[in-house]
């Protein structure tokens, strides 16, 4: 176990506009075992190792700026859709970029996921016309590596493609699960049990590579690519299920609420001093009368501030607006999420407030 933690250790490589780059320290080996290859088909043409290693660990370092550049469209659209990029994480298989949350929208989802692939393809193609070009100039070799690199690209966007979790076909498979009207985390786990499978699949693919067709090389890479992929897809499934056995009780905090009768001058000068929150319950007794947005009060002209009662600007409760104590964590985040406000109240069983939790 210790071998296998101290093997999947990363190391930050660099950051690129403020979004560290990591690297799994199996990278190394990768990066090695490719410019192998690529130095093995060259050398032939080069008639030099040397020379063959040298350009075959210059078309792998190449590609692995190709993987950098699918990671970092995945998270310049990410940022363009309000979300905060975490990092980018290198892996043998590719790469993974997380996000400090879930995105808003199916939509938004669907565009992160694929922007990566795009990009690749993108690539691929600009590799085949360099390729091209340096046939046509009678640069045999230089031609066989931006081949190379051409289908790397092509692989990458279309393996990334397949609908399962941790892939981006997996993503879009959910921002489609989640479009047609299931919640975020079922679809979250139906695509990471999609993603299982589909690794199972690639490890009976490389183990049937390596018995009838004797390709060692592809066979045991389409076998640790499976590995890896089964692993991080059920991750997933299980921090989804961990969150499924959390109760909004054990992580609400405890309401601060305004009187419906007080005015927007004694709320701006009294209360929201000491409690700056973006969403206020309106209650009195502990009876919820409504929530006010402070993003609303702010467009209220100050003038009207002594004349303007809570009651008059608050958004009259609902049922979307609250949650009881023994609601799971997921369904208040996805209450939160869907009813406008980005946060619900907390009742107890006698119907009174007792708790707000923000999404
Ligand atoms: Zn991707």
């Amino acid at each position: 176990m210790e071998l296998v933690g101290r093997l999947s250790q990363k190391f930050v490589l660099m950051h690129v506009s403020g979004i560290p780059v990591r690297a799994d320290v199996r990278w190394l080996a990768v990066l090695l075992v490719i410019s192998g290859v690529i130095a093995g088909g060259i050398a032939p043409i080069t008639g030099s190792l040397a020379v063959a290693i040298a350009l075959g660990l210059s078309a792998t370092l190449v590609f692995f700026v190709s993987i950098f550049i699918h990671e970092f469209s995945h998270a310049a659209v990410a940022r363009m859709e309000g979300l905060r990029v975490v990092e980018i994480v290198l892996h043998p298989f590719g790469g993974l970029t997380r996000f400090a949350s879930e995105p808003d929208s199916p939509r938004a989802e669907f565009r992160v996921a694929i922007a990566g692939p795009a990009a690749s393809f993108v690539l691929a193609v600009v590799f085949g016309a360099a390729a091209a070009a340096a046939e046509a100039a009678g640069l045999n070799v230089l031609s066989r590596l931006m081949l190379t690199l051409a289908i790397g690209n092509l692989l990458v966007a279309a393996f990334n493609m397949f609908p399962g979790y941790p892939l981006d076909g997996g993503r879009v498979l959910r921002a489609y699960l989640w479009r047609t009207g299931r919640n975020l985390t079922d679809a979250t786990i139906l695509t990471g049990r999609s993603g299982q499978w589909i690794a199972a699949a690639l490890i009976a693919f490389g183990i049937l590579l390596v018995i009838a067709r004797q390709d060692l090389f592809t066979g045991l890479w389409a076998v640790i690519v499976g590995i890896f992929l089964y692993d991080a897809a059920g991750s997933i499934i299980r921090e989804m299920n961990s969150a499924s056995q959390v109760r909004v009780q054990d992580v609400m905090k405890l309401p601060a609420a305004v009187e419906p009768e007080r005015t927007i001058h004694e709320l701006v000068e009294n209360i929201l001093p000491m409690n700056r929150q973006p969403v206020i319950p309106v209650a009195r007794d502990k009876q919820l009368f409504g929530m006010l947005l402070l993003a609303e009060i702010r467009e209220l002209d100050p003038k009207a501030w002594h004349s303007t009662k809570v009651a008059d600007v608050m958004r009259p409760v609902t049922a979307e607006h609250f949650v009881d104590l023994e609601t799971t964590l997921i369904e208040a985040r996805e209450a939160a999420r869907t009813n406008g406000i980005g946060a619900v109240c907390v009742l107890n069983a006698e119907g009174k407030l007792v708790g707000v939790f923000r999404g």
